[in-house]
């Protein structure tokens, strides 16, 4: 194919993609195709249920309407992959974490080379000496959600924490 040609295909395609988008969304409930979410008007997207990446194409029987965020998420995944991997991250349960759980985590391991790094180790000591002094940990620790990992930050007060065997510590939650 010439470049002209190309082009020309390329304006035919966008056009025939306008035509069956326009039909699609005069059609049909505006119903998100994956989380069955009510969309307003200005939230819907189309989405290719084979994605172009994969070889799907700019047709009707390809296309659906979509919120978003499935959009966004389904990303190049096909249909198929998507609805697995959406009913896979609703069976792992979304953790929540509290002070006393977080503080029975007996998986959580402090490795002796932490202890004794010399930087780690003048925090544990400063942070240890805090709570001696005042019955308290000098700040919270803070738990950051995300995706399904969990960042710690406020390491060495859960290990003075662990230590000192305190049954409550605040905690911090931060979601994004
Ligand atoms: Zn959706």
């Amino acid at each position: 194919m010439t470049d002209e040609e190309k082009r020309k295909q390329a304006c035919k395609d966008q056009l025939e993609y306008l035509i069956a988008k326009k039909k699609i969304i005069k059609s049909n409930p505006h119903v998100c195709h994956y989380c069955k979410r009510n969309l307003s008007k200005n939230e819907i997207t189309i989405d290719h249920l084979v994605p172009l990446s994969r070889g799907g194409a700019s047709v009707e029987s390809n296309l659906v309407i979509c919120c978003p965020e499935c959009n966004h998420e389904k990303n190049d995944m096909t249909e198929q992959e998507y609805i697995a991997f959406k009913n896979k991250s609703a069976i792992i349960p979304k953790r929540h974490y509290h002070y006393d759980e977080l503080l029975n985590l007996q998986e959580i391991k402090i490795p002796m080379s932490y202890a004794r790094s010399c930087v780690k180790k003048n925090k544990l000591q400063k942070v240890s000496s805090y709570y001696n002094r005042h019955g308290e940990l000098d700040e919270p620790i803070m738990v950051k959600s995300h995706a399904d990992k969990l960042l710690l930050d406020g390491y060495v007060r859960f290990v003075v924490a662990k230590n000192q065997m305190v049954s409550t510590v605040p905690v911090v939650y931060v979601y994004d």
